[in-house]
């Protein structure tokens, strides 16, 4: 397993898109302060999105047959990685350019791919993931939200939660039970796309501990589907969300949600002149394992490149990358806590508040902590 993170270069071809990246995101954040950027990704920006469309920033791995870039996972890693670091708002187009487009690509019909991917390529659609539900988070395969045949389409009938975006999204791609029951597990589910406008469903943000509402409920009350709601084919929801979350497991987003802090204190640390041996040490040791986390991202998107699915290797890198995230904000608060009489900006404790309030989620969002460890543990042959 180990042999598979292989020290990889990103293709030097890819230097333009990132010189566009770092010249869009550096544009989008000029007048924010940092700890907006810090909210890079749940800051909903519909037109910094379109912007980014338009220079061809988005879809980046879909076929240009679809108004995709044609060209591969490096050429996403570049771009991901300019606008995490800027703390650039992504929020309008993550979910459609990371999941939603790829998995319409792999499962849906030829009418389904047509129909969404080149307006969510344009930053012009915007979708959500269905997944978890009240009771159904790690244990996926729980969930209750049912589509039933009826005439020529589907009544919808349940309840989604935490859906990231889902105030604003056009769509959401729903993973729900189609036959059987709760007890039938990963039997019995499929994926359909619904549209968040429809009649009976119903959207309540859900603030998080920071006080922002970026995630909501979502409730379902008899929503009629089209029959070409479905997409894929009928019982092979799970399947095909397995597929879907090693797309969200595999970036380099796993390892930058708390960056802008990190460039906030050194910024600071630079102008205060202090160059004591704990601090030093302590840069020296935060930036060995940024290095480090993102050679591994780096070899795992390689992976990709080569046709592979890292599964195992993504969440080796989200196990350790989140950990990395969330230590940033308590070492920063510690190291400027035994600095007490050195003046501190506002803005940069503001960014430290938000960082510390949300990191705990970091480990939660795309598959829990204790759920990724037994992906690795069953990938060692152990389960
Ligand atoms: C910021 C954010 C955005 C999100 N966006 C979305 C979204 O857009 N769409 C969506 O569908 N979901 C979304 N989620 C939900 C996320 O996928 C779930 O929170 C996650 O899967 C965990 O599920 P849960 O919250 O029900 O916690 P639980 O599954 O109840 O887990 C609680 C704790 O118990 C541990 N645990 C659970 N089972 C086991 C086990 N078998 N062994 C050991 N430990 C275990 C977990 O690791 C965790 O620490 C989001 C979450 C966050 C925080």
């Amino acid at each position: 397993m180990f042999a598979s993170f292989t020290f990889a270069r990103i293709p030097a071809d890819y230097e333009d898109l990132r010189a566009t990246a770092r010249r869009l995101a550096k544009e989008a954040v000029a007048d924010r302060p940092m700890d907006v950027c810090a909210r890079s990704w749940s800051g909903y920006d519909a037109e910094f999105s379109r912007k980014l469309g338009a220079a061809g920033l988005l879809g980046l791995t879909l076929p240009k047959e679809y108004g995709g870039g044609g060209m591969g996972p490096f050429a996403r890693f570049v771009v991901v990685e300019e606008l995490l670091a800027a703390g650039a708002p992504v929020a309008a187009h993550w979910i459609a350019d990371r999941q939603s487009a790829p998995l319409i690509l792999n499962f849906g019909t030829e009418a389904q791919r047509h129909a969404y991917i080149p307006a969510i390529c344009r930053g012009e659609s915007l979708f959500a993931i269905g997944m978890s539900e009240p009771g159904s988070g790690s244990d996926l395969a729980s969930v209750r939200t049912r589509a039933e045949r009826r005439g020529d389409g589907w009544r919808l009938n349940g309840q989604k939660i935490w859906t990231s975006g889902a105030m604003h999204a056009d769509r959401m791609i729903a993973l729900v039970r189609t036959s059987g029951s709760a007890e039938d597990r990963h039997r019995g589910l499929s994926q359909v796309i619904v549209d968040l406008h429809a009649p009976g469903v119903t959207v309540r943000p859900i603030k998080d501990l920071a006080g922002d509402a970026h995630f909501a409920e979502v409730f379902f009350d008899d929503v009629a589907l089209p029959s070409d709601a479905l997409v894929g084919e009928e019982g092979q929801g799970w399947q095909q969300v397995t597929a879907e979350l090693a797309f969200e497991r595999s970036g380099p987003e796993r390892i930058y949600s708390s960056v802008v802090l990190l460039d906030g204190w050194l910024a600071h640390l630079r102008s205060t002149g202090r160059a004591d041996a704990a601090t030093t040490a302590l840069v020296g040791g935060m930036i060995a394992r940024l290095a480090t986390l993102r050679a591994m991202s780096i070899a795992c998107t390689a992976l990709l490149e080569a046709g592979e699915s890292p599964v195992v290797e993504a969440s080796i890198v989200k196990d350790l990358g989140t950990a990395f995230e969330q230590d940033l904000p308590l070492a920063i608060a510690d190291n400027l806590a035994s600095h007490r009489d050195e003046p501190v900006s506002d803005e940069l404790r503001r960014t430290l508040e938000y960082v510390t309030l949300v990191a705990p989620s970091f480990s939660l969002r795309g598959g829990a902590r204790e759920i990724l460890r037994g992906i690795i543990a069953r990938g060692l042959g152990l389960r």
